[in-house]
């Protein structure tokens, strides 16, 4: 079994999920007493937020260019890194670590390539919401058209994420806000929604909405477990 280069602590909350998600299936798989081969490092997030708060995406890219080379060390054979919105560095981990990263934007595309879907809703922060480097490549490689919701709404998700799921607070009023969003997104034609954010499964669950959701977290571990596995 291939070991698991973890990035994570952006937020701590969601790598819990991806270490018990990573865990559960590779037990799944394996059966008996097995779980997965994994080297975590997990960064101070009040460190990485203020970089992208204060758009020095350069130092945040050193930050999570310096924890690939140290999981390398430690002997991981490729990377996760644990956020959607942290992706936008995701070619600096790659080339310094001189490990394959696998782009959590990836595993969103191939389920929903897989359900034959046109054009899907995407709620993140307002970096992935917002910025090219992740609905660009859902386009470019998946044929994907992707939809966000409107200005004051994106506001309203991004708060969501940063001042309570990113703290461990998960409100019922919020969860209510951000399915009013998705129900927008649905009239405005998504088919589907990627919950582009690994906290927002904490606050939206399946059996929440009407279409199918992308849990992202979920996706990422998957694909992380079958690599692992040799698929
Ligand atoms: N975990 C979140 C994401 O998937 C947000 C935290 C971050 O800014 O990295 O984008």
């Amino acid at each position: 079994m291939k070991v698991i280069g973890l990035i994570g602590g952006m937020s701590w909350n969601s790598t819990l999920e991806y270490y018990r998600l990573i865990n559960e299936i590779i037990a799944a798989r394996l059966g008996g007493l097995h779980s997965a081969r994994i080297v975590l490092y997990s960064l101070d997030f009040e460190e990485i937020e203020s970089t992208q708060r204060e758009s020095r995406w350069d130092d945040a890219s050193s930050i999570l260019a310096e924890a690939g080379k140290a999981l390398k060390q430690a002997g991981a054979d490729f990377l996760l890194i644990c956020t959607n919105t942290m992706h936008k560095v995701a070619d600096a981990v790659k080339k310094s670590s001189g490990l394959p990263v696998l782009h959590i934007a990836d595993a969103a595309g191939n389920a929903i390539r897989e359900q034959s879907l046109a054009r899907v809703g995407l709620l993140g922060t307002k970096f992935v919401m917002e910025e090219h480097f992740y609905r660009d490549r859902l386009k470019k490689h998946y044929d994907i058209d992707v939809i966000v919701p409107k200005e004051d709404e994106r506001a309203i998700v991004h708060r969501t994420i940063y001042d309570e799921l990113c703290l461990g607070n998960i409100r019922q009023a919020s969860r209510q806000a951000c399915l009013k969003i998705v129900k927008r997104l649905k009239e405005r034609g998504a088919e589907g929604i990627i919950l582009g954010c690994t906290e927002l499964p904490l606050l939206i669950r399946p059996g929440d909405v009407q279409i199918p959701l992308f849990d992202t977290t979920r996706l990422h571990a998957e694909a992380a477990a079958e690599l692992a596995l040799g698929k």
